[in-house]
């Protein structure tokens, strides 16, 4: 446990909304009631995480992101919550991350401020921390065809002033809704202005969509739970996936990426992985070393590999 904490990793499926942990949710709790804000979360505030053992449907774990959305609705919770939480990624031993979230609009904040928030936290957070920090802007797939353009647009404007901190775009939110065709302009357009493209792809058993997905040519691709043959994909999908090569960015517990709902840590997810298949400290440590290669900001590649080698040096491995 102790060496996967150690371990330097890097983190490329993080979703905001879903890593606030407990005690940064308690944190925005008392900058509501200093700041006389109605905390609306108090009757549902437990139900967030999800306990060992517990099994939620996805409809379900859809819901619990309401909870963290309430808790930053103002410009200074959505900074805190930024900036708590890449202090706990750093504090797992995390030495790279690409944090991804949805623009929303709130009451106190537009879409665009809402990025501009995050860009400037993450700003600030790379003063006091060694964590490298980046952003990818997230599409919602229950969101329209034009306001997935709107988004695009959005993130290739923050790309352009920014491109130190934003580094690509993603398709995510509830596998069952909207259609990936419907998302393909927003994202080419992305796409041609430099961002880099991540998909959850095979989330759910959806053996066209994924071959849809994989047309595209992503970059990267989230989960990919449903493509192997034996687990509702199809000989198709598994063969598109291996010739192509397309990393993917696997979510073990419980399909996820959301170590706020489903209380755990990336080096906590290294471990499961050494366990289930019997890795060593060598073959994890390589392990964490290969994603180096996946990162989407490419100056970071060759620091991050040196990072990794270096720890594989010292520990001997
Ligand atoms: P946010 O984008 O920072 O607000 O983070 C929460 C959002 O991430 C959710 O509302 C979903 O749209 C998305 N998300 C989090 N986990 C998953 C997942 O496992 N599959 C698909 N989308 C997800």
């Amino acid at each position: 446990k102790s060496f996967c904490r150690e371990l330097p990793k890097i983190e490329l499926h993080a979703h905001l909304g879903g890593s606030l942990s407990r005690s940064t949710m308690l944190e925005l709790k008392r900058l509501y009631a200093d700041a006389g804000i109605a905390d609306q979360t108090n009757a549902f505030f437990d139900e967030f995480q999800i306990a060992a053992g517990d099994s939620r449907n996805l409809s379900q774990c859809f819901q619990v992101f309401s909870i963290a959305h309430s808790l930053t609705s103002t410009p200074d919770a959505l900074a805190l919550a930024t900036t708590l939480t890449l202090a706990e990624f750093q504090e797992d031993g995390c030495c790279y991350i690409e944090l991804r979230t949805t623009p929303r609009e709130t009451p106190d904040m537009s879409k665009r401020q809402y990025i501009e928030t995050i860009v400037q936290a993450i700003r600030k957070a790379s003063l006091n921390l060694t964590i490298i920090s980046k952003l990818i802007i997230s599409i919602d797939r229950r969101c329209s065809p034009m306001a997935a353009e709107e988004t695009s647009d959005m993130a290739i404007e923050f790309y352009k002033s920014y491109p130190d901190i934003v580094v690509g775009i993603e398709l995510s939110g509830d596998p069952t809704a909207g259609s990936f065709d419907d998302f393909v302009p927003a994202l080419s357009n992305a796409r041609k202005a430099g961002l880099k493209v991540t998909l959850h792809c095979g989330e759910i058993c959806n053996p066209k969509e994924v071959m849809q997905m994989l047309d595209f040519k992503p970059e990267r691709i989230g989960h990919g739970t449903f493509i192997h043959p034996r687990l509702g994909g199809t000989v198709e999908t598994w063969d598109a996936l291996s010739k192509l090569k397309v990393p993917v960015e696997i979510c073990l517990t419980s399909n996820t990426d959301d170590k706020g709902v489903f209380a755990t840590s990336l080096s906590q997810e290294y471990l499961i992985c050494a366990q289930t298949f019997e890795l060593s400290q060598s073959r994890l440590a390589r392990l964490a070393l290969e994603s180096c290669q996946f990162v989407f900001d490419e100056n970071s590649r060759k620091p991050l590999t040196d990072k990794i080698l270096n720890f594989i040096e010292i520990k001997q491995l």
